[in-house]
């Protein structure tokens, strides 16, 4: 509080635009930390809830169940690999990442392996800032004051890769190897004295957690759905659960309906939230395989998955949902088109800047960093970025050296146009004017 500006006051959302007390409209290009769809504002979302809401608001999840939560699991398992069949409500992103760690873990516990305890995540994955989500990212900085409230995981890099990498292949070989290394039975990493006492070793492996396609707050990384698939391939070798955060990816960001769907992979457990309402009411699931769903059916009280929120499956926030899950499918070419619009408004107003390098794209998300030496994190020009494009009425937040474009879908081409060339301009002006240290890549957030 003391060092950051006065927040902007808001009055109204319409479409990609926010209204500030002051009469400036504001336009959103990060879809408000990316949680907005179709806009701000959308009548039919605020419709479905103004109905829902004078119907029922809410009610207990335990031993009971209502038509707006049915329709939305119904709907959600039409769009979802096959092979994810059963949806398990809960009320945010990082709640949704704990019930998939639960799960995972309980799971192997029912089945006879409760041996396998750890968890694989990748380097600069984030997934949430509760204590089980905070551990799964373990590997950012900004938690350095809870590492003793945390359990270890393991860590292995991201295949960070861009437009024209040469050495896209070498860093996917680099990150599988790093796996198979921490997985493999005569590795020491994979393996825990045998529960039975017997004296022989067993895997310790309950999972591998990934944001697929894009790490979001490390700073819009990204990495070729190829390397999803080799993932999937390791993991179904070594018989550990994938776990895809799908928090940021899902409900067409990354121009189909979801990453694992671009990918064609199926993980066993997915996290979804930010978009699922449309960016209206908090609300997630976690959707998992049936072979996991059967390991909790059991006669027998332990195994069940105790697990559950005071707003679990909210019927306002799933009535949301299922308005906006209906805009989607009729309007899927907003998201499936962006990012063509993206691609060619970069090499009309970016893509010959000596500033800017590593342009990358996956759908409805363009990304691109400041040249090396810069600026990085903690120098002042992301910062000072950042204001400058509020100054000019964009909502911009570079992460580190990144800037990115998220925008919600209803944005159209020539107010995106206007976005790319304010983006030139402020780039060029803020980089001459700052003096900066040097300093390589940070991921952070911001
Ligand atoms: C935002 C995010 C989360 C956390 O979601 P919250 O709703 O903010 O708790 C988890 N995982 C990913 C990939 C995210 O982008």
């Amino acid at each position: 509080m003391k060092t950051a500006g006065m927040p902007l006051r808001v009055v109204r959302g319409e479409g990609a635009l926010l209204h500030l007390d002051d009469g400036r409209k504001i336009i959103d290009c990060i879809s408000s930390w990316w949680v907005t769809l179709h806009g701000h504002g959308n009548k039919q979302i605020a419709d479905a809830i103004h109905e829902q809401a004078q119907q029922l608001e809410q009610v207990i999840f335990a031993g009971f169940t209502h038509e707006p939560a049915e329709q939305l699991a119904k709907g959600l398992l039409e769009l979802l690999p096959r092979s994810l069949t059963r949806v398990f409500f809960s009320d945010n992103g990082s709640t949704s990442v704990e019930v998939a760690l639960k799960m995972a873990f309980q799971y192997w516990r029912n089945v006879g392996e409760p041996q396998r305890t750890r968890f694989i995540g990748f380097e600069g994955g984030y997934h949430g800032d509760t204590m089980g989500a905070m551990s799964a990212g373990g590997s950012s900085s900004f938690w350095q004051h809870f590492r003793k409230l945390m359990f270890d995981i393991d860590v292995v890099p991201f295949p960070e890769t861009w437009d024209g990498d040469p050495d896209v292949e070498a860093k996917e070989a680099a990150s599988i190897n790093a796996l198979r290394k921490l997985l493999t039975l005569d590795g020491s990493g994979g393996l825990q004295p045998a529960a039975n006492g017997t004296g022989g070793l067993q895997p310790a492996f309950a999972g591998i957690i990934i944001e697929p396609l894009i790490q979001g707050a490390a700073g819009m990384r990204m990495c070729r759905p190829e390397f999803l698939r080799k993932l999937r391939a390791v993991a179904d070798e070594f018989s550990v659960l994938l776990i895809f955060d799908e928090v940021m990816t899902g409900f067409g960001r990354t121009g189909d309906w979801f990453a694992s769907t671009k990918a064609d992979v199926s993980p066993d457990i997915i996290c979804l939230s930010k978009g699922i309402t449309g960016g209206f009411l908090p609300l997630s699931v976690t959707v998992c395989a049936e072979r996991i769903y059967d390991a909790f059916l059991s006669d027998k009280l332990e195994h069940a998955l105790f697990h559950s929120h005071s707003y679990t499956a909210n019927p306002i926030a799933c009535a949301a949902a299922n308005a906006s899950m209906k805009l989607l499918i009729e309007t899927q070419s907003r998201f499936r088109d962006m990012e063509a619009t993206h691609r060619r408004l970069t090499q009309k107003h970016l893509s010959d800047s000596p500033l800017l390098t590593h342009f990358r794209f996956c759908g409805t998300i363009a990304a691109f960093d400041l040249a090396e030496g810069q600026a990085n994190y903690y120098s002042e020009l992301p910062a000072k970025l950042r204001s400058k494009f509020i100054e000019q009425n964009l909502l911009l937040r570079p992460l580190g050296n990144t800037i990115y474009l998220l925008p919600p879908y209803c944005i159209d081409a020539d107010t995106l146009d206007s976005v790319y060339a304010t983006i030139r301009r402020t780039v060029d002006e803020g980089v001459s004017s700052t003096k900066i240290g040097t300093g390589g890549r940070q991921s952070a957030l911001s």
